[in-house]
């Protein structure tokens, strides 16, 4: 990365739409296939483990708002997708939810889901209050289009999204300035993206532009040359992600952060989150229960995790 920064220069300049529209487009494509055809996939494993990451740390991060004797939390989903962590937001109790995406069909999505939730609540059952909103989170400023033009939020959820945004600066800024912007004094933005470092030595280490396996393929347009903004690859996951994507050179994401009052608190990646946490036996059994083990055998202790069919409960349930 030492050369970069001219590069990024002339990667500023950029006035094109760039690939919003194309990102928004496949995942408006996507189709929602329903839990039974979620479950059969390949993937299936992979994904869980991902939810029970998300779960944990959402849970975590909560539980720190919580702590501060906040009676009413309010939370930022930026690039909610079809709302994916909406029983987690429901699970962690908070009082309202502002869900974000680019892509309409995903909201449209999200809506039905918290629609379902909301009609499967008992009377006496606690449900948050939600709002939904379409918008490029990396070109409009979503204060203007809060329902409540002096909301606050305790926590900003960014979950797999911060990525796209690396395309410009102007971009990456505007989506960081979306996500802090209406943070109270105190409150977090908490997130998971690609690791650009793991990213760029796997493609180091391959002959091609490319590298993955049966399931998954990250290529790169150009080996060796790394720009700060605009350093697309394109990720294809078992045919269920092939969007371009952006790494996000996290140095640079810390420094961008701190313009907006941010201090870096934590920061992990998925191995070294997973070692952690899976030592409190609460989220060890929910690792179990989201059945997210059969890929991480050598995490647990080897050999079966012992899940009765009956247990077997979709991550995104959690
Ligand atoms: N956060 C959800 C989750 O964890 O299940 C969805 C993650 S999905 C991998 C990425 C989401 O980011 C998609 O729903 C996509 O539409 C959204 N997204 C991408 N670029 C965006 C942008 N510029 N503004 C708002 N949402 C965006």
């Amino acid at each position: 990365f030492a050369l970069l920064k001219i590069i990024c220069f002339f990667l500023n300049q950029k006035t094109d739409e760039g690939h919003c529209s194309k990102v928004a487009a496949h995942y408006n494509e996507l189709q929602e296939c329903g839990l039974a055809v979620r479950n059969q996939s390949r993937i299936v494993y992979l994904r869980n483990f991902n939810n029970w990451i998300k779960s944990v740390l959402i849970g975590e991060y909560l539980e720190q708002v919580k702590q501060k004797n906040r009676q009413s939390i309010s939370v930022l989903d930026l690039g909610c997708g079809k709302g994916g962590d909406l029983l987690k937001w429901k699970k962690g109790q908070i009082n309202k939810l502002v869900c974000v995406d680019i892509a309409d069909i995903s909201v449209e999505q999200c809506i039905q889901r918290y629609g379902d939730m909301k009609s499967r609540c008992y009377s006496n059952e606690h449900l948050f209050a939600a709002e939904f909103v379409r918008a490029d989170c990396t070109k409009e400023l979503l204060a203007e289009k809060y329902q409540d033009p002096d909301i606050m939020f305790d926590i900003c959820s960014c979950q797999f999204v911060y990525h796209y945004s690396f395309e410009t600066l102007q971009q990456a800024d505007t989506m960081l300035k979306n996500a802090c912007d209406r943070l109270r004094p105190g409150g977090y933005f908490i997130g998971t993206t690609p690791n650009a470092y793991e990213l760029v030595k796997r493609l180091e280490a391959s002959e091609t532009n490319s590298f993955g396996n049966e399931l998954y393929s990250v290529t790169f347009q150009k080996k060796g040359e790394y720009p700060l903004f605009g350093c697309q690859y394109d990720f294809n996951l078992e045919g269920v992600v092939n969007v371009p994507e952006f790494l996000v050179y996290f140095p640079l994401f810390e420094e961008m952060a701190k313009k907006h009052k941010m201090k870096l608190i934590l920061k992990m990646t998925f191995a070294e989150f997973f070692k952690e946490k899976v030592q409190n036996s609460e989220h060890k059994m929910l690792l179990k229960k989201m059945k997210s083990l059969e890929q991480y055998p050598s995490a647990e202790n080897s050999g079966s995790p012992g899940i009765n069919k009956e247990d077997y409960v979709h991550a995104e349930d959690y």
